[in-house]
């Protein structure tokens, strides 16, 4: 538990520390560089540093978040809780789907969750860059009503389960950036995540972005940024709903994570999880990135760029 709030107080301090002005806008230049056939020349990542500023930053003490619900009843893998008697599904039909969500995501990780899933439900996020769905440790939160669609609601639990399920293992959890954690939630989530979207799979979704020109360069914002503000003004993209370019980023690094796996095997992809992290002394958050150049001998635009060749 310690280390999961020493996780938090990270989180926290990161996105309170990432300057605006780190979203690169997505240019052509960019996509000209993915699209020649040798490969680019290497674009090594930077560490980032953070000062802390001398007022020290208020990191709110955690309090168990299921404490602030209302059990209701369990399940073989989950323990369900009401949000001020907020239901919007049936929850003898949901629970039942529920697991059978469990079962895929934890047979395509093989890994199980250490303990029970905490699950409840509260009203539609309105805010402008909304959120689907949240995990919190083990607890997951969606965000739905009665009219949000089930392939949705079942591809963002299938996604927030693999969250939920990969704290319970040391080697894919917790990296260096959110495009790994993100890739690796929406991996987990699999068909539930390509059938929400009306795709076959992962490549079938990025040959449809590349032939559409909506794909956007994964190598320029690890962080995904860009994903969690709205409107984003850009030369290909004016005024782009987040949602959507949240979509993209995380198909694409659930789609460029399973190239790696398939080319360089699971042992090199857990080294990358691995790698860099974050680091914070009495003044400074210190950031370092992914090793990718490393673990694969090559910097991540030059893989992306095979990914790419390789896909079309
Ligand atoms: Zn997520």
């Amino acid at each position: 538990m310690k280390r999961f709030i020493y996780f938090l107080s990270i989180v926290f301090i990161l996105t309170a520390c990432f300057p605006a002005d780190k979203v690169k806008p997505v240019n052509e230049e960019v996509h000209s560089q993915l699209s020649i056939h040798a490969t680019p020349t290497a674009v090594l990542l930077e560490t980032n540093v953070w000062q802390i500023p001398s007022s020290g930053l208020n990191i709110p003490t955690p309090v168990p978040i299921e404490s602030l619900y209302k059990k209701v009843t369990e399940s073989e893998h989950f323990v369900y809780y009401q949000d001020q008697g907020y239901q919007p599904v049936d929850l003898n039909y949901w629970m039942d789907q529920a697991e059978k969500v469990y079962g895929y995501v934890s047979q395509r990780l093989n890994i199980e969750a250490e303990e029970k899933i905490g699950l409840v439900f509260q009203e539609p996020d309105t805010s402008s860059c909304p959120s689907r769905g949240m995990t919190a440790g083990n607890f997951i939160i969606l965000y739905a009503d009665q009219q949000t669609g089930e392939k949705q609601l079942l591809g963002i639990l299938a996604h927030e389960i693999g969250h939920a399920i990969l704290i319970s293992t040391e080697k894919l959890s917790r990296p260096a950036t959110r495009g790994l954690d993100e890739g690796m939630a929406t991996w987990a989530a699999g068909d539930y995540w390509t059938n929400w979207n009306g795709y076959p799979s992962f490549d079938a979704m990025i040959r449809e972005y590349l032939e559409k020109s909506t794909y956007i360069p994964i190598y320029q914002d690890l962080d995904l940024i860009a994903a969690y503000q709205e409107p984003l003004e850009t030369k290909l993209h004016s005024q782009v709903d987040c949602l959507v370019i949240r979509d993209i980023l995380y198909t694409e690094w659930a789609a460029f994570l399973d190239y790696l796996l398939q080319q360089y095997g699971m042992e090199k992809l857990e080294a990358i999880f691995q790698s860099g992290g974050a680091e914070m002394t009495e003044t400074e958050v210190i950031n370092y990135p992914p090793d990718f150049y490393g673990i694969f001998g090559l910097a991540i635009n030059q893989l992306e760029a095979e990914w790419l060749a390789w896909i079309r």
